[in-house]
């Protein structure tokens, strides 16, 4: 079979479904590659993460083709023989890191998230063979400690002896032995953990988690424009400020992309996003636009 693959949001990032998808017709003996209008195919599969990105002008000539992604639906998942497969690197020739997961799914059921709904509770998943071109590990667990099997995870990382790079640690259920495991692996860009809950004092378990791994190694997400008012947004981004943590603020979007951050919610995000304007004067001093301090959204 001729097959065509098309990454509809052409993002940064490698798309893993259309890896996989290309490393199971490649042990079938199919051709794939990446679609060209003017070529005609057997079949070709479209991949969408994002809601907002459009498929518009994909004019393709195909006996089939086959959308998938949670941009097209959050429950589309790849057939089981596709996802078993191994990832085929070859097709993003420029990337120079590996993409794991140990586990998918998550214990938590965040009103603004749509993990749960898409993947269930957390269940552990067999690694996948590494990029052989990699350099660093992008371990995309949701939740990578709330694995039962996380002690497995952290050897198999060991073995794998590359930095590493979690996008999910639970600042709320790591303990002791987990912030250890954690600072004993070479760890890329630090650890990204979230604080997403206004309405949670994450307070005690930051300050813990900071006697095993240096702030300046942490990054936290920081959830605004989802329930939270700006006292609670303030609170969270002044005590990792304290704690010496760096903050990533993030807007709230919804799955269909179709609310707009409010003007607050964009300059609270410019302040606290960049890091000499966080660490050199508070948000109320921070003036965005001339003539206006955001300490006037206080009077607002
Ligand atoms: S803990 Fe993170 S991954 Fe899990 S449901 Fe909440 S936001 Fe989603």
């Amino acid at each position: 079979m001729k097959i065509g693959l098309i990454d509809v949001d052409s993002h940064n990032f490698p798309n893993l479904a259309l890896m996989k998808i290309a490393g199971y017709h490649n042990t079938k003996g199919d051709s794939v590659d990446w679609a060209w209008s003017f070529l005609h195919y057997d079949r070709i599969y479209m991949s969408k993460v994002f809601t907002f990105t459009t498929d518009d002008n994909c004019p393709y000539l195909a006996n089939e083709i086959i959308k998938g992604g949670t941009g097209y639906d959050i429950k589309s998942t790849l057939p089981i023989e596709i996802d078993n497969s191994q990832p085929d690197y070859s097709i993003y020739p420029e990337c120079d890191f590996s993409l794991q997961f140990y586990s998918r799914g998550c214990i938590r059921n965040c009103p603004f998230c749509l993990v749960h709904d898409k993947e269930g509770d957390i269940h552990t998943v067999e690694p996948m063979d590494l990029n052989p071109k990699g350099k660093w590990i992008e371990v995309l667990d949701n939740n990578f400690f709330a694995n039962p099997n996380w002690r497995e995870a952290v050897k198999h990382l060991k073995k794998c002896n590359q930095p590493v790079k979690f996008h999910g640690v639970d600042v709320r259920i790591i303990d002791e032995e987990q912030a250890r495991a954690l600072n004993n692996l070479r760890l890329k860009n630090g650890v990204h953990i979230a604080w997403d809950l206004p309405h949670i004092d994450l307070t005690e378990q930051l300050k813990a988690m900071t006697k095993h791994i240096k702030a300046y190694k942490i990054v936290c997400y920081v959830l605004v424009g989802f329930n939270s008012t700006m006292d609670q947004d303030l609170f969270r981004l002044r005590t990792l400020k304290e704690l010496g943590i760096t903050p990533f603020v993030q807007p709230y979007r919804d799955y269909e992309n179709k609310r707009i951050p409010s003007q607050y919610e964009k300059d609270i995000a410019r302040w606290a996003n960049r890091a000499w304007l966080f660490k050199s004067m508070d948000f109320f001093d921070f003036e965005p636009r001339k003539g206006f301090k955001c300490k006037l959204y206080h009077k607002e």
